[in-house]
Order: C-alpha cells, then structure tokens, then sequence
C-alpha cells in the first residue's frame, strides 16, 4: 500500500496517518473521512489509497473499489439526499491533488440532521 503513496502529500499522509483525521471507513484500497471544513454536517472524502492527482489516472482496481466504500458508507449513514462530487484539475476547483470523492449531504433542516457515520 505504502508504495502507492508519495511523501510530501496531505491526503497520502492522512491515510498513513502522520496527519489525524476523523475516520468514517476504510478497505485495504480506499480511505472515507470527514472533511475538515464540511459544506454541511457530515461531509465526507472518500479517497484511493494511492496517489493520482487525477481520476483518469487511477488503476482499476483502485476504481473498483472506491466506489462501492461510498456507497457503502452512503447507505450505513442513513443519508437521504446529497451531492457526490469529483473535482480534476485548478480549473475545476480541485484544491488537493489527490483523487477524492465528496459527500456532501443535502438533507433538509426539518429533518433534524443526525448523520450516524458508523466505523464500517
Ligand atoms: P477539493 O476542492 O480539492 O475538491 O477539496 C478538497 C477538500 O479537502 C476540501 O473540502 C477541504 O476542506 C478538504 N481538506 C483540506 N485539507 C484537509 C485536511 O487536512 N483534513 C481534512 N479532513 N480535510 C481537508
Ligand atoms: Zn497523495
């Protein structure tokens, strides 16, 4: 896993954890946890182990297994409505140059937002 990370890296550091982050889930490929400035409570990355700057980039296997953690994490959070983002590049507003999904969820007040992230 290590090899596939690089060292000067804020999100390859999160995930060997010289950085602390609050962790959602994990499988031995992907990486979830919660955003340090979340757009709403509960947003989170999900995010390969292995460092790529860009989707187009990840192998497949990597591919393969980060959406499902979303998913996953998706249904066991109990959301109901949110956005899934993927930013590429300056241009598209991708600030870390290292792939990661957002959660970002869109639940109504009313709701009375209690996300119960769970350690998967
Ligand atoms: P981007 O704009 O690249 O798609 O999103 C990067 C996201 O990473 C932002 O939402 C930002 O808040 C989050 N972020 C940046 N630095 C850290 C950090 O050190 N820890 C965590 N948990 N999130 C971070
Ligand atoms: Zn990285």
């Amino acid at each position: 896993m290590a090899t596939h990370l690089t060292d000067n890296c804020l999100f390859c550091k999160i995930i060997r954890g010289e950085i602390p982050s609050h962790k959602v889930a994990e499988t031995e490929k992907s990486f979830c946890f919660l955003d340090i400035n979340p757009l709403s409570e509960g947003h989170a990355l999900v995010i390969p182990k292995y460092h790529a700057e860009f989707f187009h980039q990840l192998p497949e296997d990597h591919l393969a297994d980060i959406l499902p953690l979303a998913k996953k994490v998706a249904v066991a959070s109990g959301l109901k409505e949110y956005n899934l983002l993927q930013n590429n590049g300056p241009m598209a507003h991708q600030v870390v140059p290292h792939v990661h999904f957002h959660i970002i969820p869109k639940n109504k007040p009313e709701d009375g937002l209690k996300i119960g992230w769970p350690q998967l």
